[in-house]
């Protein structure tokens, strides 16, 4: 086999993934169905992207905007473009024609710039609010106590709709160290859905490593790269 694999890995590799969600979704008492699987293609050709929708996958996440801008037009129409690498605010313009959902607003300014360009365009985008869970200093989104903040500035403006909150879990081998992170993640949102101010409709957590553990605590939206794709090329 080829370093990057052929399209059989990509179709088996989403059916493995597919059935873990489900094995963790039940374990949680949730439907399999409702958890929805975004692939992350960073550094993947439109090739192998292409693949993984021939393999049934519907929702593709990308980190960086040029790059995906360069992919868009190889792949075929059809599949939700994610948002979930930190996004730039003199990039919000092309962004927002090209993603239907950007998971990593945290800052009301960053929120403004996407909304302007959403309304100008016409329409409106989905967005999740980003928030550090792990207070990590080299991760983006914003303190646990700032959400309710940030979602009241946000909640005003046009061009936007907010859908959820999205976290990156702690980076360690032993993926229950993301357990407590995500049991905040999920419990921010449910406390926020319980006052009315927004509708929590996705919590984006987990990655190949410790998706199994976000479904457990509430997940409903996981960004699986590595698992689906195998190793991102150099
Ligand atoms: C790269 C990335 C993923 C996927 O990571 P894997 O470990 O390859 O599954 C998920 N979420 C974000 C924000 C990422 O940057």
């Amino acid at each position: 086999m080829s370093k990057h694999g052929v399209g059989a890995d990509i179709a088996a590799n989403a059916a493995r993934i597919r059935e873990r969600i489900a094995r963790a979704a039940e374990r949680a008492g949730r439907r399999p169905e409702d958890i929805r699987l975004v692939a992350v293609s960073k550094l993947h050709s439109a090739e192998r992207i292409s693949e993984a929708i021939g393999a049934g996958i519907r929702d593709i996440g990308e980190n960086y905007v040029q790059e995906a801008a360069a992919k868009l037009s190889e792949v075929p129409e059809g599949a939700r473009w994610h948002m979930v690498g930190h996004l730039q605010r003199n990039k919000a313009k092309q962004a927002v024609q090209i993603f239907d959902m950007i998971q990593t607003v945290d800052s009301p300014r960053l929120a403004a710039a996407i909304g302007r360009h959403a309304e100008a365009a016409g329409g409106s985008v989905d967005i999740l609010l980003q928030v550090n869970t792990s207070g990590e200093s080299a991760k983006s989104g914003v303190a646990p106590d700032a959400v309710e903040k940030l979602l009241e500035a946000v909640s005003e403006m046009r061009g936007l709709r907010v859908q959820g909150l999205m976290t990156v879990g702690r980076w360690d081998p032993n993926p229950e160290s993301a357990r407590s992170e995500f049991r905040l993640l999920a419990d921010l949102a449910g406390r926020l859905e319980d006052r009315g101010e927004a509708e929590m409709k996705w919590v984006s957590m987990g990655m190949s490593h410790d998706f199994e553990i976000a479904i457990e605590e509430g997940a409903n939206l996981v960004r699986v790269g590595t698992g689906i794709f195998g190793p991102r090329p150099e």
